[in-house]
């Protein structure tokens, strides 16, 4: 069985000790392939890494021209696959929503210039990312709603837009019966699995800094949701990310 771990911090200093073994678990779980969010510097060494490029709205505030520059640098970059993750977090506000706003646009014009598809990060900003997105010309290259917890009104109307929804962690948390909804509702051709992690660790390991072998748990609890088996799952998710992500690759194969 082979799966995608579709979104995942792996540069992240939570696993600067540790972070070959965590790898190794990942490959021996069969999760071959990693896509690394803003990092293409770090997925650069390994084959089985990809990377993003993008502000996260965190960090929107502290971008400047040259932080533009550095994505169009990477834009050509052959381990960078999307334009991600941006969007808007109306949680945080880490950054003021108006600067949020024109970082992310600023961004959604990036990735139609680059022909790549956009990896959304949106918490309690729903229908501000959604107007963004459709004002911006909608999704010529695809888009992945990453992390996605809404419920199945929200899961319409984001595949009507277009999106892949990618399902993490949260999927398996007792209380999250809404989003089990929408993941049963989510045609096939659009399902995504990812980690997040260190984020948002599946029960099990709920709790637990998370890792990329763990979205195995993720995709058993989406089969178990979809009444599929767990292998069709892990081939509908990894098909499915090729198809969006690496399709010049995925034509050859
Ligand atoms: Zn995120
Ligand atoms: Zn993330």
């Amino acid at each position: 069985m082979k799966l995608v771990d579709s979104h995942c911090h792996i540069n992240d200093p939570q696993f600067d000790a540790d972070r070959d073994a965590v790898l190794e678990r990942a490959l021996g779980a069969g999760v071959d392939c990693m896509v690394v969010i803003d990092s293409p510097e770090f997925a650069e060494p390994f084959p089985f890494l990809y990377a993003t490029i993008g502000v996260h709205p965190h960090e929107a505030s502290k971008a400047t021209e040259e932080t533009f520059a550095r994505m169009r640098n990477f834009a050509a970059h052959p381990k960078v696959l999307a334009v991600g993750e941006i969007g808007l977090d109306y949680h945080y506000d880490f950054s003021p929503r108006d600067v949020q706003q024109r970082v992310f646009v600023r961004q959604l014009e990036l990735a139609a210039e680059f022909k790549k598809p956009i990896v959304i990060h949106t918490r309690e900003a729903w229908d501000d990312t959604l107007h963004a997105v459709a004002q911006s010309g909608g999704l010529p290259n695809g888009g992945i709603m990453h992390c996605f917890t809404g419920d199945a009104t929200q899961a319409r109307q984001a595949l009507d837009m277009g999106f892949h929804l990618a399902f993490g962690g949260v999927l398996t948390f007792p209380k999250a019966e809404a989003l089990r909804e929408a993941a049963r509702i989510t045609p096939e051709d659009r399902l995504l699995i990812e980690t997040d992690c260190p984020y948002l660790a599946p029960v099990p390991f709920r709790g637990k800094r998370n890792e990329p072998a763990f979205v195995v748990e993720t995709a058993r609890r989406l089969a178990a949701v979809r009444g599929a088996t767990v292998e069709s799952m892990a081939d509908v998710t990894t098909r499915n990310f090729r198809n969006l992500c690496l399709p010049c690759e995925s034509r050859n194969s």
